[in-house]
């Protein structure tokens, strides 16, 4: 299977996208994932990226094209994927179209996972990792006793640099400019399916795999 799933920031991309590679064994392609991955090792495109991301602007597209190709290139990206985080401009998506053209995949489907503007806000202020599992959390939707259990097991509850108000916001309005007309762009090609994300986790999932091809 190898799908986009599309979104604003706080839609739930990483977490469906992280639980049906789980469940299909398709690895999870996240560019953001990537990134932050780069900019833990402290190299000089890392230190580059890091300062885009905490203004919460865009990666230039030819720079994502390339870790794109080298990603979706990989042996265990052969038989499927699920894009988080990519494309997230029309012309990426030009390059997505074109980049499996030359490795001979389709793409099953695009799904957009939808979500208010109101709920996007609360799950994006309230989004913490726990710094022993990765485990993600909301302060605002997370269950007490999630909550109380990582602290228990000594594990600190992380927020996102780019997690702040600020940021949110601009991180939201590059998301309408630049990623909506990504959602067109499949819509027009009859690709896109779109998935009410609002609830919880398990609900949502059970929708997306039922939507999915
Ligand atoms: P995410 O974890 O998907 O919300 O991504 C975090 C940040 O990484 C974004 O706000 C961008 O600065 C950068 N980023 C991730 N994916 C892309 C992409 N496909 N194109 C450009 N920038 C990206």
């Amino acid at each position: 299977m190898r799908i986009v799933l599309l979104g604003a920031p706080g839609s739930g991309k990483g977490t469906q996208a992280k639980k049906l590679s789980a469940e299909g064994n398709i690895p999870h392609v996240s560019t953001g994932d990537m990134l932050r991955e780069a900019v833990a090792k402290g190299t000089r495109f890392g230190q580059k990226a890091k300062a885009i991301m905490d203004s919460g602007d865009l990666v230039s597209d030819d720079v994502m094209l390339g870790i794109i190709s080298e990603r979706l290139s990989q042996p265990d990206a052969a038989d499927g994927f699920i894009l988080d985080g990519f494309p997230r401009t029309r012309q990426q998506a030009i390059d997505l179209e074109e980049l499996l053209d030359t490795l001979g995949v389709p793409l099953d489907a695009a799904v957009l996972m939808d979500v208010e503007f109101d709920i996007l806000m609360k799950r994006l202020t309230g989004r913490r990792t726990c710094s022993k599992t990765g485990k993600l959390l909301n302060v605002y939707f997370s269950p007490n006793d999630e909550i109380d259990a990582v602290i228990a097991a000594g594990g600190e509850l992380i927020q996102r640099e780019d997690d702040n108000e600020e940021t949110i916001r601009n991180r939201l309005d590059v998301y309408r400019e630049q990623t909506e007309p990504v959602v067109e762009f499949y819509r027009k090609r009859n690709r896109l399916t779109v998935v009410d994300a609002d609830g919880s986790v398990d609900d949502v999932h059970a929708r997306l795999a039922a939507a999915l091809p």
